[in-house]
């Protein structure tokens, strides 16, 4: 097998999608300097690319799928669509991407009448799908450490929870002369998430307030101060992420035209890298047909919806203040990506594909989530809210019962236990407007307690047997089971 590392090397841009201005890449840009506009990224050699056609595209990236070369054995697959500017030493590997595809379980497909599977993103190193990004813009921070020889690196982000995880976590593993700063709106991550920043040993800095006031502080400093911005707004972030289309095209035998993907919007830099990659895929003829695309929002945070449900020629942005939300990692009311989903979707409807927005309810979401983990997936509360959307969009027409959905689980399930044992346990706050389901309900019932414990041991030890009282422990707890269950013993 041919396992070089790629000798292309394309001529990455930044392109401003306000003004159209382009910049080189030889240092780190946020937004447009003329006129404050967002970017992506552009390989201005693009077009170099098709001298290849798809089928030989195809070949390629199969057969790299077998790789082992480190560098390409993560979202680097996909090299040359993504950012073939980076040096192989400057690849980062952490053993992000190549998420699996899960098909949803057969009892479910029958109780909800719809055909789907998850792509478990949550199962990439920091439990979310935010590797991908963070590691194209860590290899990108590592290839201009070196070019300019730089002694101090200061990374800093605002986080709704995953960004900050992620952030960390490869902050970590890089080391000197990387510092990884976080900040958080305090009580609006999950403990689980709180821990993985401060595992990593970052400096964990909270405000009062929600993600929208966390970002506004973090765009002013990277503004003002030497700093590293890392959220999606940094353009890096969003090549990475192309890769989970890149991925679900391969899984899919690369035909994808009778598919349709869901995918939660929160800053919507998902979403956007997510069509960034399927165009791309679809450019180099590598797919015959995009598949149909639907973000998907909380009604407690649904700015992007807002936007699409108008007819076009009255649709307005308009930011919205956010409510407390169960799909908390997408609980944005302005997000940074807009206008990069806004030129994205004209391009893509332009090439043939569909794009839509269904918003739903957090009940929806909270009901979907455990419904599906208790048949034996581990989706997130954000995947939750992919297959709400769906059967959503069943609900509303859009989409056939016969028609195979890709739902995006952005995150594992355990990242947000703490919504989970407010459903089983009937504890939900109001805030979130959710009722749990009774019939779901699940906690766990103590089968003796210590004090009956003690009793049994006691009694065994007075009968003159020591050694015999956790003996009789055991026995009298698994009659105790035995009951609790209805078994009746084996017949001698
Ligand atoms: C960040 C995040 C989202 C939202 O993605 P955006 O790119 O901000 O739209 C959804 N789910 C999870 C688990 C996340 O961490
Ligand atoms: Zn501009």
């Amino acid at each position: 097998m041919d396992d070089r590392f790629p000798a292309y090397r394309g001529k990455m841009e930044y392109v401003c999608l306000n003004c159209g201005e382009r910049y080189p890449i030889d240092r780190l840009l946020y937004a447009c300097p003329a006129c404050r506009g967002v970017f992506l990224l552009e390989d201005a050699g693009f077009d170099r690319l098709k001298e290849r056609d798809g089928a030989s595209w195809r070949k390629l990236f199969d057969a790299r799928a077998m790789t082992r070369r480190r560098a390409l054995r993560g979202i680097f697959r996909f090299y040359e669509l993504m950012a073939p500017v980076l040096e192989e030493e400057d690849i980062l590997f952490l053993g992000e991407g190549g998420t699996p595809v899960v098909e949803g379980a057969p009892a479910l497909r029958k109780a909800l009448n719809a055909r789907f599977s998850f792509k478990y993103d949550g199962q990439n190193p920091s439990a979310s799908f935010k590797d991908r990004g963070m590691a194209c813009a860590y290899s990108y921070l590592r290839a201009l450490v070196r070019m300019h020889g730089w002694d101090e690196v200061l990374t800093i982000c605002a986080s709704t929870g995953d960004t900050s995880a992620a952030a960390a976590l490869y902050g970590a593993y890089v080391g000197d002369p990387i510092r990884t700063v976080v900040l958080l709106p305090q009580g609006r991550v999950t403990p689980q998430q709180l821990s993985q920043p401060l595992g990593s040993g970052a400096a964990v800095l909270e405000i009062p307030g929600v993600f929208d006031d966390c970002m506004k502080v973090v765009e002013h400093l990277a503004e003002h101060y030497r700093v590293a911005l890392l959220n999606s707004k940094n353009s890096w972030r969003i090549l990475g992420q192309e890769s989970y289309a890149y991925e679900a095209a391969q899984w899919y035998g690369w035909d994808l035209g009778d598919k349709t993907f869901f995918v939660p919007v929160g800053n919507a830099g998902n979403i956007t890298a997510v069509m960034s990659g399927l165009l791309k895929l679809r450019q180099l003829d590598i797919i015959p047909a995009l598949p149909r695309l639907f973000g998907v929002q909380s009604e407690h945070a649904d700015p992007v919806w807002r936007y699409y449900s108008r007819p076009a020629s009255e649709r307005r942005y308009e930011p919205v203040t956010v409510r407390p939300s169960v799909a908390q990692a997408a609980m944005i009311g302005n997000p940074v990506s807009f206008p990069r989903v806004r030129a994205l979707v004209e391009r893509y409807e332009a090439a043939g594909g569909s794009f839509g927005v269904v918003q739903v309810s957090e009940q929806a979401i909270m009901d979907a989530t455990i419904t599906a983990n208790r048949h034996g997936h581990i989706i997130c509360t954000q995947g939750g809210e992919c297959l709400a959307g769906l059967l959503q969009a069943r609900a509303d027409g859009l989409v056939r019962a016969d028609e195979e959905a890709l739902l995006d689980s952005t995150a594992h399930i355990l990242k947000f236990a703490d919504f989970q044992n407010h459903y089983l346990t009937q504890t939900f706050p109001s805030e979130y407007g959710v009722t749990p389901n009774p019939d779901l309900a699940n906690a766990p019932r103590l089968v003796m307690d210590a004090a009956e414990k003690e009793r049994i041991m006691a009694r065994a030890k007075m009968a003159g047997a020591n050694n015999d009282a956790p003996r009789a422990f055991a026995e009298a707890a698994a009659a105790a089971v035995a009951k609790r269950l209805g078994l009746s013993p084996l017949s001698a």
